[in-house]
């Protein structure tokens, strides 16, 4: 897998610049969430820039596969030569399928063709601390409500900007959700059977840089009504975010994540949200499981946590979900536990540490509603 060039700083126009220069670029697609079109700074920088930007805002959370295909379309039509992602997970995993999609046969179904390698370059820029899908060589669509995870090595973005000032516009919900998913990540990524020396030491960075700024980054300074970030403290959490990135980019995650889409679907909740509600069950489960090996690796992440024994790794993250008033929807008679169990897809646990079966994870869909419910 090639490379990342990740620019850490606030000039990332100059940087931005220098890549184009560098790859001959000169017709940049910008895809970006719509409210990052609502700061003053980039529609100036847009205006005042030397380049045409064709811009595409034209999706929603949780993208779907005729978004991604409407921007590759414009892409081609357009003749654009650069990808510019500029957003949270969505926009950012928009931009990677579109870019792949660009270089396919349009006429035909985008998720069944053989990728050519793309000589398309891409930079992305997150705006959320969070999914880290800036490091990652996949992206999740939907189509007919049916989720797809696209992947290839050659979807990884060759550059990266992580600039704390683009965190600025994160509503709180956000925020939070987005720093659970970034923990869940890099934990989930540890206790992974796919698990290396390289993605651990991610996990190690990713959990140590989360856990030592969450209670600066999230005591909130106010003035005047706007939220006043602390650079410092926002580029930490949004490097730690990234790291935790890098770490499923090698292993990708584990149940916490496979059962989340499901609640992600019938709840409306954010996905950070979903998967961490679902991730204090597995843990728990994991914890209870007799496997010597799993026992080192869990030792291991509550070290990391600052804990002395292996169970009070949940115990913090939990203290985390109280603090952040993560709350739990109310089952109604409509919620279906068991259709919840049974379309979790099994194929996305190879790679969790323990076999799972459909009786296990409705027990664990029952205790998450059940201990939370209120
Ligand atoms: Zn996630």
């Amino acid at each position: 897998m090639q490379e990342q060039i990740v620019y850490k700083g606030t000039d990332w126009e100059r940087f931005l610049q220098q890549v184009l220069l560098e790859t001959h670029c000169e017709n940049p697609m910008l895809v970006c969430g719509k409210h990052v079109l609502k700061q003053q700074s980039m529609l100036d920088y847009i205006s005042n820039s030397q380049y045409k930007f064709t811009v595409f805002t034209d999706f929603q959370p949780n993208p779907d596969y005729n978004s991604a295909f409407h921007a590759a379309s414009i892409f081609v039509r357009q003749h654009c030569d650069f990808m510019l992602a500029i957003g949270g997970g969505s926009a950012i995993d928009i931009a990677k399928c579109a870019r792949r999609f660009a270089s396919m046969d349009l006429s035909k179904d985008c998720l069944v063709q053989v990728p050519k390698e793309s000589n398309i370059k891409m930079l992305a820029i997150p705006t959320t601390a969070g999914s880290g899908s800036e490091a990652t060589h996949f992206a999740v669509l939907y189509r007919n409500n049916q989720k797809y995870s696209v992947s290839d090595d050659d979807m990884l973005p060759g550059y990266v900007v992580l600039n704390p000032n683009f965190l600025e516009g994160m509503s709180i919900y956000q925020k939070d959700s987005c720093f659970l998913d970034a923990l869940c990540q890099a934990v989930e990524s540890w206790w992974s059977l796919k698990a290396n020396e390289e993605s651990i030491a991610y996990s190690k960075k990713a959990i140590s840089l989360l856990l030592k700024n969450y209670k600066d980054y999230f005591s909130l300074c106010v003035n005047n009504n706007n939220i006043i970030i602390d650079k410092e403290i926002y580029a930490n959490v949004l490097l730690g975010a990234h790291y935790a990135g890098k770490a499923i980019n090698i292993t990708t995650t584990t149940a916490a994540h496979a059962m989340s889409y499901g609640i992600t679907k019938k709840f409306g909740l954010a996905h950070g949200h979903a998967v961490a509600l679902c991730m204090v069950q597995v843990w728990q489960n994991l914890l209870e499981s007799d496997n010597r090996n799993l026992d080192n690796v869990l030792k291991d992440i509550s070290r990391t946590f600052n804990c002395i024994t292996k169970d009070d790794a949940l115990v913090k993250f939990k203290l985390i979900l109280t603090d952040l008033k993560m709350s739990v929807p109310r089952l109604t008679a409509n919620h279906d536990i068991q259709q919840l169990a049974e379309t979790v897809n099994i194929q996305r646990l190879d790679n969790h540490p323990i076999p799972l079966n459909v009786n296990e994870l409705r027990l664990m869909y029952e205790n998450i509603f059940q201990s939370y419910e209120g």
